[in-house]
């Protein structure tokens, strides 16, 4: 099969002829409909300080997909050949403390699929059948690979109540663009957004912010103006710039909530006191999926009228990858799928 992959320790990706999957015990072969690039794996295709530690090729790329089982193995038992499924892409163990008390997505033991094992830039992939999600045929194949990637935004939005309440997104990545999406349908009263690139905010403004600007050009005091000064209910940091986590922090109203998902690319210094304590505010680290909580919810937030595709704006012939990596690389992209 065609397969795209992470060959040796070196920057890029290669398109090869590699062998079929085997499905272990327990597995099945999903045929791939439908992949998209992440951040995660343009980090891995630059080959920057964190792949290096991480990845040890050859590997085969790729965690958020969708696509028809084909054929399963032994043990196999709540699917079935011609399900079409995506994937939870954090393969857990089932048995650590975590696992065992409600928190699988913080799992010691988990494996990422594309990253510890091989993934989906491929025409097939081998899946345990724990993280297969069978998917409503209703969702269309190009933007069920998606869910994935928005059930973190799902999981961010959604840790509180967001019903009747102001919202900040900084950071307008695709993973911000879903959260104000999901907070739109799941009820927010107002959304603000701050992105420094122009095609993003645009993007934001489509998927549902009220008030999306760049806060080099424009005062974000202008939240405070707009929220009577108390500053929003909570403040959802997607960007991992040390400006932005700052700036939810300034913005978020006291008792309000701050939850971080963006990654700085090294330690940001908070001055605790001020921008926590006496605040009295909540801050919640986010990663991954709640499993499987997040994943229904998700489905639900399809049936209440989400609307990603404008999200959606680059779609692929797997051998194109380059180009998908361009994309990102250069900001210009929602979010890139790539069709084997
Ligand atoms: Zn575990």
């Amino acid at each position: 099969m065609k397969a795209v992959i992470k060959a040796a320790a070196v920057p890029g990706l290669e398109l090869r002829t590699v062998a079929d999957p085997v499905p272990a015990e327990g597995e099945v072969i999903l045929k791939i409909l439908s992949t998209s690039l992440c951040g995660t794996d343009s980090h891995i295709y630059q080959w920057d300080n964190w792949a290096q530690q991480r990845i040890h090729p050859p590997r085969i790329l790729g965690h958020e997909m969708y696509g028809e089982i084909v054929a399963v193995a032994k043990g196999v038992t709540t699917v079935q050949v011609g399900d079409r499924v995506a994937a939870e892409s954090h393969v857990t163990c089932g048995k650590c403390f975590q696992c065992r008390t409600g928190n699988a997505h913080v799992c010691k033991n988990y494996k990422i699929m594309g990253i510890d094992r091989d993934g989906s830039f491929a025409e097939y992939v081998a899946l345990p059948e724990q993280v297969c999600w069978k998917t409503a045929p209703e969702i269309p194949s190009d933007l069920a690979c998606l869910q994935e990637s928005l059930g973190n935004s799902v999981h961010a939005v959604l840790t509180e109540d967001v019903t009747g309440h102001t919202i900040l997104v900084t950071g307008c990545g695709p993973t911000g663009l879903f959260a104000i999406a999901v907070a739109r349908t799941a009820g927010a009263a107002t959304i603000f957004a701050t992105d420094i690139s122009e095609y993003r905010l645009e993007l934001a403004r489509r998927v549902g912010a009220d008030l999306a600007f760049n806060p080099q050009k424009a005062d974000p005091s202008v939240i405070l103006d707009q929220t009577s000064g108390e500053g929003v209910d909570a403040a959802l940091e997607m960007s991992g710039h040390p400006t932005s986590i700052h700036m939810c922090f300034k913005y978020v109203k006291n008792a309000g909530r701050v939850v971080l998902f963006g990654i700085p690319s090294a330690n940001v210094a908070l001055d605790v006191a001020n921008e926590i304590i006496f605040k009295g505010i909540r801050v919640h680290g986010i990663t991954g999926r709640r499993l499987f909580e997040t994943w229904y919810r998700l489905g639900g937030l399809f049936r209440a009228g989400l609307d990603i595709r404008p999200i959606l704006t680059h779609t692929l012939p797997l051998e194109e990858f380059d180009k998908g990596f361009d994309l990102i690389h250069s900001g210009q992209c929602g979010k890139v799928v790539m069709i084997p």
